[in-house]
């Protein structure tokens, strides 16, 4: 029998009860967070693109410049134990969304499967799939819309 403390950490802490370094670790890097939306001016519906912010190192994933993210990008969005339910455009794949909403990491989370390789092998990971929005003109923005596999 599995007692609780035996549970990994995000099956028995809450989001707010996480550490730092917990926190952190379940971003699984996917980089869907980090996607151009747009948004429907009659009807409100937001729209995802092929198209990333300009900070996206669009072959890793990873912000270029993390520490100062929030500072150089105005909607780059710090995600919280309070706000995380609140973003309607975060992928129910997002571990922080997950969590949140009492179910369980799937089977290609790092922290599941142990690789970073199997969020792109599931078809999660936006790498290689997007370019940076720098240079794109908004009026030809809507041209990239993309409906992503498995949101
Ligand atoms: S969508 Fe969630 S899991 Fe994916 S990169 Fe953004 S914060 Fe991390
Ligand atoms: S600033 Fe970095 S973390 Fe924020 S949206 Fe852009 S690439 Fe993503």
């Amino acid at each position: 029998m599995t007692t609780d403390q035996q549970k990994p950490f995000w099956q028995r802490k809450t989001l707010r009860e996480m550490t730092a370094a917990e926190w952190e670790s379940l971003c699984d890097g996917c980089g869907r967070c980090c996607l151009v939306k747009l948004e429907d001016e009659d009807t409100g519906e937001i729209h995802n693109t092929s198209l990333s912010c300009e900070l996206l190192n669009t072959g890793t994933c990873r912000c270029t410049d993390y520490a100062n993210r929030h500072a150089r990008v105005d909607d780059c969005v710090k995600l919280s134990a309070d706000n995380v339910t609140e973003l309607k455009w975060l992928p129910a794949s997002c571990a922080y969304r997950t969590i949140a909403e009492g179910r369980d990491l799937a089977w290609w989370h790092p922290l599941v499967s142990g690789t970073p390789e199997t969020v792109a092998e599931a078809g999660i990971s936006i790498a290689g799939q997007v370019e940076t929005e720098a240079g794109i003109d908004e009026d030809d923005m809507p041209d990239y819309i993309k409906k992503w596999l498995h949101w």
